[in-house]
């Protein structure tokens, strides 16, 4: 198991629900898109009415889930969690609608794996808050139309290229969850810290912050590492050269890059003279699939500037060869 995966695994789930931020003002960073909500969850609530549909897109573990639970308690409103991948037939989907009190938030996660005849059910509910159910079969079949509550549909996506426009149409609000800096994601780690009731050394937050790519998911999981090795190696207190210490032998390096990360580097650099290469051509000569490549692997490698897309393929950069202490190539 991939310790920097931005995906949540079995172990991150109970330890993660405990670290939940449960208000806006407790969700730290992202800042316009929370400047954006308040107003919207503000301007809902002095006219009574449920929000409008929020979609949530970005990388795993940026706090999509998180948000929507905070929105929920913003409203003062229960949340119903469910996924695109769970609702199986349209009949699931509408039993899910028609149990909503008013007002209340249905989270969907991965929305963009609903399948296409279960997304239209959502059409006319997300529009105009009712149901178009078909009673019985041939020519006796007639359709009804059944009202709904008035509810919010948060809706989140790794992947927003591939929510289909007239599911994208449908929400009224859009909101992009950027990577974290490294002053946000110290802030959580030293949050996550006291809910752990571990002492932590600021310098050890630091370092714990700038090696978990951005992301509050492998921030936390990485502290969790690190306070383990802390209490067994060190007197139970985080400080820089622990966390260094843990970290190293975690084999996450400085910039949170790990052996994934090296041997897809590496291997553009070795096979291909550091690029351009095509994605897929990548992918074969290091054994892993194009799309784990996209979705997983490279996000990251291209926010930090590691990996340029260019139209032949792609390309690795200067800061690569200096990272790995290799000469620059001239040209
Ligand atoms: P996603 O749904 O985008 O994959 P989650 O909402 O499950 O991500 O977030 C993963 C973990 O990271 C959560 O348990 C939460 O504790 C933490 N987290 C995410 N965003 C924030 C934030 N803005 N402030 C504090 N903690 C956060």
């Amino acid at each position: 198991e991939r310790v920097l995966s931005g995906e949540a695994s079995m172990n991150d789930v109970s330890f993660e629900q405990s670290l939940r931020p449960q208000s806006l003002s407790q969700y730290i960073g992202q800042d316009k898109v929370k400047n954006n909500l308040s107003v919207f969850i503000q301007a809902a609530k002095m006219r009574k009415e449920a929000l409008d549909h929020v979609l949530l897109y970005g990388p795993p573990g940026l706090g999509k889930t998180t948000l929507a639970v905070v929105i929920a308690n913003e409203m003062g409103v229960n949340v119903r969690t469910t996924s695109g991948p769970a609702i199986e037939r349209p009949g699931d989907l509408a039993a899910v609608l028609t149990s909503l009190e008013p007002g209340e938030v249905l989270f969907i996660d991965e929305i963009h794996r609903l399948p296409r005849a279960i997304e239209e059910v959502l059409y006319p509910a997300m529009e105009d808050y009712c149901l178009d159910i078909v009673i019985g079969k041939g020519p006796e079949a007639r359709s009804v139309r059944l009202d709904l509550p008035p509810f919010t549909l948060v809706g989140a996506t790794t992947r927003a290229g591939s929510v289909s426009a007239p599911l994208r149409d449908r929400f009224g609000v859009l909101c992009r969850l950027e990577y974290y800096n490294d002053k946000q994601l110290t802030d959580i780690v030293v949050r996550t810290a006291e809910i752990l009731e571990t002492e932590i050394e600021w310098d050890g937050a630091v370092e714990i912050a700038r090696r978990s790519r951005g992301t509050p998911r492998i921030a936390n999981r990485l502290l969790r590492r690190v306070r383990d090795f802390a209490q067994v190696r060190g007197d139970g207190t985080i400080t820089l050269s622990l966390a260094d210490e843990a970290l190293e032998l975690l084999q996450v390096d400085k910039l949170g890059l790990d052996h994934i990360d090296h041997k897809l580097l590496r291997g553009i650099i070795e096979k291909f003279r550091g690029g351009p290469v095509g994605i897929d051509t990548i992918a074969a000569s290091i054994g892993e699939e194009s799309t784990t490549i996209e979705d997983v692997y490279e996000p990251y490698l291209l926010q930090i500037g590691f990996l340029q897309r260019t139209p032949r393929g792609r390309m690795v950069t200067k800061q690569v060869y200096e990272h790995f202490k290799l000469e620059v190539p001239n040209s």
